[in-house]
């Protein structure tokens, strides 16, 4: 098993060069945020997680999670006291607001954290994972007394958050959801009903768990329109606003799941010893699921980011592993001799699919973050309209593309590894096993790919994807009229930004004829935008490593190994791109025409 060094070098390099981290430090709340601080922080941050949470990650996986005969959950040897350390440092609060004791660093500081502790251990990511999303919902609509009653704890991780959406029979579709809430005539309701999946639904490493829960009010209409949001402390509050007497909510099984075997997955019931639980209305009645929305692109980006950090490890043990690994003997090498794998050209292949996707993926998230951060605090209206957009877009790029590199990565890394990578003594295989979560939560992959066609492809009549189609086509020109050995790179992104027009065109003028048309082509064309975006991240590097080469600013041999990926991405995985043209435009005659 190997451990996990935090690649401070390649976030520093996307950081500077491909985000603008002095424009968000121009930010009013973001002042004390300057790129040097941001650095600091995030190398304590990283030293961290590689000594503190990084052990933890294969242990936890064998160790698993206990259910008590009294409904607790007992986490893994280890968590209990990192997450306590976590809450002392302060680093679930980074990018929080500071009127609530958050550090109010941007989302982009929090992103990159983020990567970080969930490339160290996913499973015990998924508690201030959690906490997120239970922490911003609440944050814009919360009223004030429930923001002072609950922000700061959360904030801080002391209290620890869930998000409570799924039942069995509500699951893609939300709004089939069942659990009731009544008014009880004292401003609060009582919850009944029972909630499947919940992510850190109940655990031993915080003072209170805060479930965010959606359920139905009596007279609420059916589906979407007719959910409401509501806070059900696992503890009530006493009068010192400290946890009290329990709330009436039992964990009353846990899931045995092939991966993030560490991350309580909890089947939680509400009101089973009488009325209900005590919950607390967040802002309207039947308002929850406009409330879901304002978070979503972070909670999306967050799940994305998983896919990420574990291609992130993985590559680490690929690459570790293939300088071990002695087999065959490489062409030119003495005979006799086994070679390294690493010599082999094909293994090679393998490691740049890995590493070249891994620098993509890491730029395309991070210019998503550092989107929510100009849409919330840009001082101009145009900008703030310009950077939601942007956001908008990425966010399902990020999730299903991320989260299906994801898994393609960590694959490839058993691959590495030949039948070592199968046995689970390496560690290779938990990484594929943690990964297989990310495409199906948070809204599965095939929602992602809907929510591109039928929210984002139409926002502006189409403008917004075009604008970026435009945007990347000039990143490609600049590279062509660059000339020199990027001009290749700038060829095929050129084609791949071309690939993408055609499929964007074709699918505003038919694509909505018939839905079932522009649905069929709808994942072939996300992955498209993701893949073209990728491209254009590695040809932005590859212009700015070129000019910090002839400055002489930076370490030359990392900025060479990023145009050596950066070429390869152009050579390799660009020209997929090309593909996806006809099964996006395919129509879904076929799909209905076949037997299933
Ligand atoms: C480990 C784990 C942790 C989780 N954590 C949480 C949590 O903390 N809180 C929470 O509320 N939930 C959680 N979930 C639930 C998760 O969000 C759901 O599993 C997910 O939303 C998919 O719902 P489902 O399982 O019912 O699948 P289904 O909705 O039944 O989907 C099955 C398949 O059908 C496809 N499909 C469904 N509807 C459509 C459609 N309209 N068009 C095209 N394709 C469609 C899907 O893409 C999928 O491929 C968790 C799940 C797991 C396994």
């Amino acid at each position: 098993v190997s451990d996990y060094t935090p690649p401070l070098d390649d976030i520093r390099f996307t950081l500077d060069h491909l985000c603008d981290l002095d424009g968000l430090a121009a930010l009013e709340p973001f002042a004390h945020a300057d790129p040097d601080t941001v650095h600091e922080v995030l190398a304590e941050v990283a030293r961290f997680m590689a000594d503190v949470v990084g052990p933890l990650n294969a242990n936890s996986d064998e160790q698993g999670l206990e259910l008590t005969d009294d409904n607790r959950v007992i986490t893994p040897d280890g968590f209990k006291e990192a997450y306590a350390k976590y809450v002392e440092y302060g680093y679930g609060a980074i990018a929080f607001d500071p009127e609530y004791d958050g550090g109010g660093f941007p989302q982009l500081v929090g992103v990159v954290t983020q990567e970080m502790i969930t490339s160290a251990c996913l499973s015990f990511s998924m508690a201030p994972l959690l906490t997120q999303g239970g922490i911003e919902m609440p944050s814009e609509h919360a009223d004030d007394e429930q923001k002072a009653a609950y922000l700061p704890k959360m904030i801080t991780g002391e209290w620890s958050g869930t998000m409570n959406l799924t039942e069995s029979q509500a699951g893609s579709d939300v709004g089939a959801l069942t659990t009731r809430a009544v008014p009880a005539g004292d401003g609060s309701y009582r919850i009944t009903g029972t909630k499947i999946f919940i992510s850190f639904g109940e655990h031993d490493m915080a003072d209170n768990i805060v479930h965010l829960v959606l359920a139905r009010t009596p007279d609420a209409p059916p589906g979407t329109k007719g959910i409401s949001c509501f806070i059900v402390p696992k503890f009530l509050l006493d009068e010192d606003g400290d946890p009290g007497v329990r709330n009436d909510v039992t964990c009353v099984s846990i899931e045995h799941k092939m991966g993030i075997n560490a991350s309580p997955t909890c089947t939680l019931s509400f009101g089973d010893d009488g009325e209900g639980a005590v919950g607390y209305l967040i802002g309207e009645e039947n308002q929850g699921m406009r409330y879901m929305f304002t978070m979503m692109n972070t909670a999306r980006l967050a799940v994305g980011l998983q896919g990420l950090s574990l291609a992130e490890r993985a590559t680490q043990q690929a690459v570790e592993f293939a300088h071990e690994r002695r087999q065959g003997t490489a062409v030119g090498a003495p005979k006799g001799e086994q070679s390294l794998i690493v010599e082999h050209p094909d293994v090679r292949r393998m490691l740049l699919t890995m590493r070249a996707q891994v620098e993509a993926m890491r730029g395309v998230m991070y210019h998503n973050a550092q989107a929510i951060d100009f849409a919330r605090h840009h001082p101009d209206a145009d900008e703030r309209r310009r950077w939601q957009e942007t956001a908008d877009l990425f966010t399902p790029l990020s999730k299903a593309w991320g989260t299906d590199l994801g898994c393609e990565i960590t694959s490839i890394n058993i691959q590495v590894h030949g039948g070592m990578g199968y046995v689970e003594e390496t560690g290779a295989a938990q990484h594929f096993r943690d990964a297989r979560i990310a495409p199906i939560y948070e809204g599965t992959n095939g929602i992602q790919a809907m929510d591109l066609v039928g929210r984002k492809l139409p926002m502006r009549g189409g403008g917004v994807i075009t604008d970026h189609l435009d945007t990347m086509a000039g990143t490609a020109e600049a590279l062509t009229t660059a000339g020199g050995d990027l001009a290749g790179l700038g060829e095929m992104l050129a084609a791949g930004v071309d690939a993408g027009r055609e499929v964007t065109t074709w699918m505003l003028e038919n694509g909505f004829e018939d839905p079932n048309d522009a649905l069929a082509g709808s994942v072939p064309f996300l992955r498209l935008l993701g893949i073209i975006t990728g491209g254009w991240i590695h040809a932005r590097a590859a212009l700015a490593a070129t000019a910090a080469i002839a400055e002489g600013d930076g370490d030359t041999d990392f900025l060479k190994g990023r145009l050596a990926t950066a070429r390869f991405y152009g050579d390799h995985i660009l020209p997929e791109a090309q593909s996806l043209v006809r099964p996006a435009t395919a129509g879904s005659a076929q799909l209905f025409a076949a037997n299933l």
